[in-house]
Formats: C-alpha cells, structure tokens, sequence
C-alpha cells in the first residue's frame, strides 16, 4: 500500500500494549483515523491512552468487542484469540483483520526502496535464540541487518523507521503468524513443534498449521529439522515459489540438500556445487555458544537461514563465534566445590527442559512451578538415569514427583514444599547437598514461573544469587 491509501482511512487497533500503542502512532502518521479499543480499563491503560489522546487518536478503555462503526481495517495484537466478538464482528461486515506482523509487511518499501528481504524463524523452543545467532552471522558477513520480532528491534520500526536494512532476521510467534495472512518470506525455519499454547490455537492440528503459514510463498528455502517429522510435514504442505528448496537440518551426518554434523564439525551439504559428492565446512561444534545438542541444532538452522541468502562459510563461523546467548538460556553462573551451576530459566515447558537436561551427564534438577497443563512422564524417563537428584518446589510440584516416583524411584528427590520467592536459596544449598564433584546442578524447572516469581528473569536471577552467595560461603 502506498501513503495515499492511508490517508482518511478508517483502522481500529484492537489492544493497547507492546505492538497496539506503536502501530497506532505509525498508522496515524500515515493519515488514518485510528480508533483503538481496549478490554481493560486500568491505571496503565489510561495513562496509554491519555498520550494517544493528547496526539489526536480516539481511544475506547474497557470495551474490546464492539466494532467501531466505519471500520474498514482492524489491526490487533497478535494475543487477542481468533474467537473474540470483535473478530466475527469484523467477518460479518467483511473488514479484514491484520496482527502486527501483517502491518509491518504491509508498510514495506513505502520509501521506494526495494524492502529487505525477511529471513524468519519460528517454532516451540529456540527462536529467540536462532533468530540472534542469524543475525550475528549475517553482521559477520557484513550486512546491514537486525533481530527483530518478539526481541531487539520492533519489527514496525524495521520497517517504518529511518534505518535501511540489506536483510531482517525476524523471529515469528505462531500467534503472529495466525494473524499474518500474506507474509511472503525470502526463507524460514521451523525449529520444532510440540504442544504448547493450545488453548489458544483450540487444538495441536491449528497450531501446527498457524506455525507452517510461515513457509507460504518463500522464495528460496524452506528449512526444516529432520528430526521432527512435524516441521517436515509442514514444509510438504506449503505452496512456495518456484525453485524454493526443503533444506533439512540434523544432528548426524547430513544427507543431500541438509546441514549436519561431521567429526565435532557443522557441515553445509545444500548449498555447495555438487551435493551429492561434496561438503562445506562452516564451524567447529565448539564455536557453538553452549554446544548443547539443540542449541547446536539452533546455529545449524541459523547457518541454513543465512548460507540461502548467500553469506560465506568464514562468515558463519564467525557469527556464531561472536555469539553470546541471552540470560537464563543454559546460562553457566558458576563452579562451586567443582560442580557446575547453571541457569536455564527460560525452559519454562517440558519440551525446553527435555533440551537441556539432555545436554548434561550427571545432573542435579531443580525444578517445579507453574505446569500449565503440562505432564512430565516423558520428560522424566528421558534422563532418569542420568539424575543424581532432584530438589522441587512451586505450585504443580506434585506433578513431577509423582512422574520420578513412576520412572525413577530410586532418585531422591528432596520436595521443599514452598511456593515463595526466598525457597531458591535453599533449593540451591539442598541441590548442593546432593551434587558429587562433576555434577551440574540445573535449574530448568519445565515450568512457568508466575506462582513464585514475577517472571522467568526474576527467577533466573534468584538462582544465580544464591548461588553467588554459596560461592562466597566455599572461598
Ligand atoms: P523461544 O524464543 O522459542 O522461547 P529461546 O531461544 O528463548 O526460545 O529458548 C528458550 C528455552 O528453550 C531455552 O532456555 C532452552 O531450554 C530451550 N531451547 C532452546 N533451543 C531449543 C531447541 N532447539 N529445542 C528444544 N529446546 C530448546
């Protein structure tokens, strides 16, 4: 859409908050008549709205269900589900519905410029971090680049800003994606899928098919793991462009047109002249910053994402040397009394601790919390028999120590029984208690953290205190 289409057209923004308050700056400086309209009615929003106000936008506190009349566009928050009243409203009057996404996408190239191409990412676990290696290599290769998305730069100010861009790393939720019907990326990735936020999708199947909506028309590469039928399925499913390739990655030796692991090294056996003969040497396992299985799975994917965009081997080495992983991601806080200390918050599902328990051999699991609906059998019987102990705490402990008492009965496992924010001191000093030198202790609780702490950094950050303070003890 060029500015003229903008102007005196009537948008209602549906949700004040990260993503509503910047498009409804964006879309007024574009000449719209923006309404917003907002469930809560609450301090914050009030005050939200008092700035939009003062700048000429109408603003409707404490009812987000009624359409304003008129409306021929509405834009939402990328949250609000698919059955709110708002959205049949709009389907009856036939106004279409964009989420943040599908604005930014739209507000492309208004400059006349050709827009930087999207390499985006989505999946379960790991986007994040794939979408901030992808970029550290495509800086490596000297592109003018940036993370943006859920993290780092807003992705309207990607696009709507004065910064020019060669190419965005953009990392995609799958509610983004449900409300992003014309997104055409140059690449994507689908990390892995397992069942998470079916509440709001209704069901495994729409979830799924929300998170393939982002292999829709690429243009050069749709990168899967090979290890995760699901992603593949995905990818079988997408109408692409012409000439876009499946490009798979795996942990083992790669075959034709994937990226895998050769001797400790990250080989590129798709994009090179002669894939059924030859392969690339891109990295060492050991410039992967942890080289913990998925997260090696994680630069594998990062590297496919930027080798399809043409950046050199040296470069995606480089990258992913550069790298450092954001906090509470397997963060290592500390050696204490030789065992090793680390910090992986962030795993608030059973999928992301099941990653990064298997990355250890003889560990010390502190975990517990909020399960939402979670169950740990699984989780459980996959590294029971490298568990030297477990310490549990939180609302839904009960749920783990009844999976340990059925598959691995003769780990002790200490339950402390506490919900508050002080019980990490003395999960630390009971995980301690258990650990023999070479152990890890590893706080990646498979849980949310919201019974105990206000969010996963706070808990990440009670961990490392008292761990520090433990340090302090031993010196
Ligand atoms: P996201 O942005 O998808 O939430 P992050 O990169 O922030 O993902 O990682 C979140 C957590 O998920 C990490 O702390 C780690 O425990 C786990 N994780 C990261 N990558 C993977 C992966 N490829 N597969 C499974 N779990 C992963």
């Amino acid at each position: 859409m060029s500015n003229a289409d903008w102007q005196g057209k009537h948008v209602t923004v549906a949700g004040l908050g990260v993503s509503g308050v910047p498009a409804a700056r964006v879309l007024h400086g574009l000449g719209a008549v923006v309404t917003v309209v907002n469930d809560g009615d609450d301090e914050r929003s009030r005050a939200q709205a008092a700035e939009l106000e003062a700048q000429g936008i109408t603003v409707r506190l404490g009812d987000g269900d009624t359409l304003p009349a008129s409306t021929e566009l509405v834009v939402t928050a990328p949250g609000w589900k698919p059955g709110k009243p708002l959205f049949a409203a709009a389907a009856d009057a036939g106004v279409p519905v964009w989420g943040d996404v599908e604005l930014a996408w739209r507000l492309r190239g208004r400059d006349g410029k050709e827009p930087a191409p999207w390499l985006a990412v989505t999946g379960t676990n790991g986007k994040t971090t794939t979408v901030r290696m992808l970029a550290s290599i495509l800086e490596a290769a000297g592109l003018r680049t940036a993370a943006v998305g859920n993290i780092g730069v807003s992705l309207l100010d990607a696009v709507a800003g004065e910064q020019t861009y060669d190419v965005l790393a953009v990392e995609l939720s799958s509610y983004q994606l449900h409300w992003a019907p014309s997104l055409r990326a140059h690449s994507a990735a689908v990390l892995n899928l397992a069942p998470d936020h079916l509440d709001w999708h209704g069901s495994m199947e729409a979830y799924a098919a929300d998170k393939g909506r982002i292999y829709e028309g690429n243009r050069v590469a749709c990168v899967y793991n090979a290890a995760d039928r699901a992603t593949e399925d995905l990818v079988r499913e997408a109408d692409v462009e012409e000439g876009c390739r499946a490009i798979g990655f795996t942990l083992a030796t790669p075959g034709p047109s994937q990226l895998g692991v050769v001797d400790g090294i990250l080989v590129d056996r798709a994009f090179v002249q002669n894939r059924q003969k030859q392969a690339q040497e891109l990295a060492e396992v050991a410039d992967v910053n942890p080289p913990a299985p998925h997260n090696i799975a994680n630069a594998l994917a990062a590297a496919a994402l930027a080798r399809a965009f043409g950046v050199e081997p040296a470069a995606v080495r480089d990258g992913l040397r550069n790298f450092r992983p954001d906090p509470h991601r397997i963060e290592h806080v500390a050696d204490v009394d030789r065992v090793a200390y680390v910090d992986d918050s962030k795993a608030t599902n059973t999928h992301a601790a099941e990653a990064s328990l298997a990355a250890y051999d003889s560990i010390v699991w502190i975990a517990g919390g909020l399960a939402k609906g979670a169950t740990f059998d699984e989780l459980v019987t996959g590294c029971a028999e490298r568990l030297r102990g477990v310490v549990l705490m939180g609302a839904d402990r009960a749920l783990i120590r009844e999976a340990l008492a059925r598959h691995a009965p003769e780990v002790p496992v200490v339950d402390l029984d506490r919900t508050d924010t002080g019980a990490m001191s003395e999960a630390v000093r009971e995980a301690a208690r258990l650990a023999r030198p070479g152990d890890t202790v590893l706080m990646a609780p498979a849980c949310a953290s919201m019974d105990m702490f206000v969010n996963y950094n706070k808990r990440g950050e009670a961990f490392a205190d008292a761990v520090r303070a433990r340090a302090a003890e031993s010196a």
